[in-house]
């Protein structure tokens, strides 16, 4: 008899393999005393530890294919970092001293008061930095007890083709997946938007994490399926099912296949709307699925992805320097520059704001605030993405606006740099477009004044549904609340939507709802008629499109946005999903 077990689906696809059970083992980590003569020799040991941890990840980092996406490489250049930082390096050793105890006794004493600490900081963001230490950690003290299992090269042979059970998975985990051809993979742990499931999407590998105990359930080299999508796992599966999976599977790649067919047609709807489709970027690499999407744009670029993981803040020739490659890639195609959005999820470091850690950061000195606060950082920016503006179809975009002031603020900086550069007889396109995100739910109740202001809107669902839902949207316990269908996100949306048509301004949709096929008619009803997505969700977002009626939807969705009753919102959907 089959059996059946399930998790959150967190990056989609079908996999039919050979299970590979990652047995590390847990590791136990016992104390002992150390007499006081052989104390100088457990620090040895210690440092030993710590060298061929630092060896095995330096390795791992050296054979990184050049293709692999930066936040993967990030991961392990923070984790090497870590293991020359003080606080793992120097004070265990403190402790082993203090203690006359055990290296391993030490070290995890030591990641526990690192790890105290992070949890007192209350912030989700922080949370994931303290999977970071228990991953740099849990290295040394396998190392130390002897109990590391990783190939010599790192090349596993035996992983081609078979679906990896885990407890969880490193970045370095990842970056070795990607030499050894695993079909997917499932841990025991993790959430939506922990490492191993932004690796999975990254490497668009069908993943399922969090199934507490699958590896006790299954045996090594069984036959599995995996339904990265519903997040389930089916061992021993009858014929009928593996048929049925096989052709499923099967079904998937001829969808795929007929998909890249679409790229060069327009998105066009059947009462014939042309929709707009771009596509989000966050560095110069990422412009290469753009191209191969098909997008007839980049709606959104993060620049602040520029400013990570440094001490030094770029500075105006470095930006424009960056824009200029940008725009040269993308082949005349438009371009939409986000000013800067550091602060809550992004990563901040403290050579760009004050260094205060602010108690609530999503509700902070973030974005447009941060930018106003300080004008050194701000003015480069602006004249940066000007001077891009002669080189191309550029326009300027502003995070997180709340209120009027914050608006005309930034349009009278905006004034002041063209004058500017005028007078330094520096080249800019007078006439390139400005708009804003609407974010906040305040600026979504008063997008008529930003719109009379602006030359374009875009919605940011990410913020704009953890504003208005009062949800952490990095918090894995109240991710279930994130809801992008709530009547009150709905009816913000539509009132962007109305107030842009109003203005006669265009209006997109930059957050991840909009390239979420499952989305994509609701919002063509409510009159969205330009989206910006991840590029490997726009061919199917253009299939639903090119399929869809506006006439037809139009009175559904306005029959949803005053609908509260969630069996009565479920047949909406399903005549929206069918019409
Ligand atoms: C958003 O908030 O929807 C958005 C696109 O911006 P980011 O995800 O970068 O905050
Ligand atoms: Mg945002």
């Amino acid at each position: 008899m089959s059996v059946q077990l399930t998790g959150i689906g967190v990056s989609r696809g079908i996999a039919i393999g050979k299970a590979h059970i990652l047995q590390r083992g847990d590791l136990e980590v016992l104390e002992y005393s150390i007499p006081a003569h052989l104390i100088d020799d457990e620090i040895q040991r210690f440092r030993r530890a710590l060298e061929i941890a630092r060896g095995q990840l330096s390795a791992i980092r050296s054979r990184i294919p050049p293709n692999t996406r930066a936040d993967i490489v990030e991961f392990i250049d923070a984790h090497i970092l870590m293991l020359e930082d003080s606080t793992l390096t120097v004070a265990p050793e403190h402790l082993i001293v203090h203690h006359q105890c055990n290296a391993e006794w030490a070290l995890k004493l030591q990641r526990d008061a690192l790890v105290s600490v992070f949890e007192a900081m209350d912030d989700a963001y922080l949370r994931m930095r303290k999977d970071d230490i228990d991953h740099v950690v849990t290295r040394i003290q396998r190392t130390l007890i002897n109990q590391h299992h990783e190939p010599e090269d790192g090349v596993d042979a035996r992983l081609s083709d078979h679906i990896l059970l885990a407890d969880e998975l490193t970045p370095a985990d990842a970056v070795l997946m990607q030499h050894q051809g695993v079909a997917a993979f499932v841990t025991e742990y993790g959430g939506p938007l922990s490492h191993t499931a932004i690796i999975a999407r990254s490497l668009r590998i069908p993943a399922i994490v969090g199934v507490r105990n699958i590896r006790r359930f299954l045996k090594d080299e069984e036959l599995i399926i995996v339904d990265g999508q519903r997040g389930v796992i089916i061992a021993d599966a009858d014929q009928r099912t593996l048929d049925y999976y096989h052709e499923l599977a099967e079904k998937e790649q001829r969808q795929q296949r007929a998909l890249r067919k679409l790229k060069g047609a327009p998105a066009i709807t059947s009462d014939d709307q042309l929709i707009e489709l771009q596509a989000n970027i966050e560095l110069l690499d990422d412009v290469t699925a753009v191209l191969a999407s098909g997008a007839t744009g980049v709606g959104l670029y993060r620049t602040e992805f520029l400013y990570m993981n440094r001490e030094d803040t770029p500075d105006e020739t470095e930006q424009l320097k960056c824009y200029a490659e940008v725009i040269k890639k993308l082949h005349g195609l438009p371009l939409t520059i986000r000013t800067l959005d550091l602060g809550a999820d992004k990563e901040v470091d403290s050579g760009h704001t004050s260094g205060r850690m602010a108690t609530n950061p999503a509700l902070g000195l973030r974005a447009i605030r941060l930018c106003l606060r300080n004008l050194s950082l701000f003015r480069p920016q602006l004249r940066a993405i000007l001077r891009a503006s002669a080189l191309g179809p550029v326009k300027l975009m502003v995070p997180m606006l709340s209120n009027s002031q914050e608006l005309m603020q930034v349009l009278e900086l905006i004034t002041e740099t063209r004058r500017d550069l005028e007078r330094d007889g520096l080249a800019f396109d007078p006439d390139m477009p400005v708009g804003g995100m609407i974010e906040v739910p305040a600026a979504a109740l008063s997008a008529d004044f930003f719109a009379a202001h602006l030359d374009f809107l875009s919605i940011g669902t990410n913020d704009l549904i953890q504003y208005t839902l009062a949800i952490d949207r990095i918090d894995d316990e109240v991710n279930y609340l994130y809801d992008p269908m709530h009547p009150a996100v709905l009816q913000l949306i539509h009132r962007v939507i109305v107030a842009g048509a109003n203005a006669d301004i265009p209006v997109s949709m930059c957050g991840e709802m909009a390239g979420d096929p499952q989305y994509t008619r609701l919002l063509l009803g409510l009159g969205l008629r330009n989206f910006s997505m991840l590029p490997s969700t726009l061919l199917e977002v253009k299939s639903i499109i090119t399929r869809s009626d506006t006439k037809r939807l139009r009175p559904l969705t306005e029959e949803l946005l005053l609908e509260y009753e969630p069996t009565r919102i479920g047949k909406l959907l399903e005549r929206i999903a069918t019409i």
